[in-house]
């Protein structure tokens, strides 16, 4: 790789180099772009936050699903323009998108000067070092990721001060069959309780935090891989028992591996938020086998019954899939009907893609794409009705809200409820005479709502 006479130099001979990262897909990524940059910055590199002021952009990439992977591509080509035009030093491509198509990139994109797998997050400093070095171009793609951090690796926070997300696991030990996050992330692989409670108490001394999120690719797994046993209970007790945070956020807990233990932790602790997300994917024995989901309808709806009676104000959050191979208008029906009996408050619906090396592109029977959005309208036209029975219902309620962020424009501040995770769910638009900060909880009173969001004023 040769630097062009006007580029900034990513040797920037003199002064530090200045790194920027983009970071795509979900909050799981967005833990590893923080901890790429922990290393980055602990050899020397100056963080800056626009790739703009940057002399090498890294782009931390998703490759999960067809969308995401074109979001990965359009971003590293916008970055590659950049570098031609002189603007950019170096370019860097990192993660999912990487180990699982890290050849073809090294081979299509000459101007992407490092492909760096999944393995090597909290080692990426390191990596880099021919780079910056000697602008010598790097590939680090291991076939079997066994990375993982612990409370000791440092990291760059990427969410706003009062939230942070805590990767409690890494890998999967499922195998369904449309997925490849095995393959981009290898084996399930979990933390101790010890590390994970000394991680938040760090963050914890680090800056006034208001809520963790517990997060990983199946959190329910947690400890499988140590103890053959389900350590999640444990796990939910210690944290609660810490006392450091006011809310503790469960996220990814696969349906088939909740247990009584850990429905009673859940509906115990003081701090752990009565809010699962419980990806459900469909709902048909003869679909979530072909999806190999390793679980039943029946004992979905089982604990679905039970986290309700011993959690009577639980949030649910679920995904579902809709268009998979051999969908029959029955099974599709059976769906429905399950939305219908549960009332999840909080549903995300995905079309079917069929992904190279996932073994479900094998079977037969593809769903036409007209009858795939189809069902996947009908799918968002239900939830969307049921989500505004449930909000409309919270009319004239008392809640407890944290506080987020201000809305410039209107004035109000945007906020949750114990029933919104960042990001993925609604928000409450609230209105105060008072100042408000970002972290503080604040009592209200619904005053409306709509399928996704409501609105409330502060209790005089
Ligand atoms: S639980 Fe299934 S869908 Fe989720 S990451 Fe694991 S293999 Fe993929």
């Amino acid at each position: 790789m040769t630097a062009s006479a006007t580029a900034p130099d990513p040797l920037a001979a003199g002064r530090p180099t200045r790194v920027a990262l983009v970071s795509l897909g979900c909050a799981r990524t967005l833990v590893d772009s923080e901890v790429a940059l922990g290393s980055l910055k602990g050899h020397g590199y100056q963080i800056v936050r626009d790739v703009k002021d940057a002399d090498v952009a890294i782009v931390n990439t998703c490759g999960f699903i067809e969308e995401a992977k074109v979001e990965s591509v359009e971003t590293i080509l916008t970055l590659c323009e950049r570098k031609k035009k002189g603007r950019l030093g170096a370019v860097v491509v990192l993660g999912c998108l990487a180990q699982r198509y890290g050849g073809e990139l090294r081979e299509e994109l000459a101007e992407v000067d490092g492909i760096v797998g999944t393995d090597s997050f909290g080692a990426l400093a390191e990596v880099l070092e021919p780079l910056r070095a000697k602008h010598a171009r790097v590939y680090d793609v291991r076939p079997r990721p066994t990375y993982l951090l612990d409370e000791k690796t440092p990291r760059v926070a990427l969410t706003p001060p009062h939230y942070a997300y805590v990767k409690i696991s890494e890998g999967c030990i499922n195998a369904c069959s449309y997925c490849v996050i095995p393959k981009m992330k290898g084996a399930h692989r979990s933390r101790t309780v010890e590390s994970v409670v000394s991680e938040i108490e760090g963050l914890c001394a680090e800056r006034s935090l208001s809520e963790v999120l517990l997060i990983g690719q199946d959190t329910a797994a947690f400890g499988y891989d140590r103890s053959r046993r389900f350590e999640l209970p444990e796990l939910l007790r210690a944290v609660d028992r810490s006392g450091r945070v006011p809310w503790v956020r469960l996220l990814y807990a696969h349906p088939g591996h909740i247990n009584d233990e850990m429905i009673a932790a859940l509906a115990e602790g003081r701090s752990l938020c009565k809010y699962v997300d419980f990806p459900i994917e469909h709902s048909h024995d003869a679909m979530l086998r072909r999806m190999n989901r390793g679980v039943d309808r029946r004992t979905m709806m089982d604990n679905i019954l039970k986290l309700r009676r011993a959690m009577p104000e639980l949030t649910l959050r679920t995904t579902v899939i809709v268009g998979f191979p051999g969908e029959t208008e029955e099974e599709f029906e059976d769906l429905l009907q399950c939305m219908k009996e549960v009332r999840f408050e909080k549903l995300g619906a995905f079309i079917y893609s069929p992904e190279e090396g996932a073994r479900s592109v094998s079977l037969p029977d593809p769903i036409d794409p007209a009858l795939k959005r189809e069902r996947y309208e009908a799918v968002m036209e239900l939830q969307f009705s049921i989500s505004a029975e449930i909000n409309a219902a919270k009319i004239g309620r008392k809640m407890r809200v944290l506080i987020d962020t201000k809305d410039k424009r209107s004035g109000r501040y945007l906020g949750r409820t114990e029933g919104d995770a960042p990001e993925v769910d609604g928000q409450v638009k609230v209105t105060s005479k008072k100042e408000l900060r970002p972290g503080e909880f604040v009592d209200v009173t619904i005053t409306g709502a709509d399928e996704h969001d409501l609105r409330a004023e502060t209790l005089s």
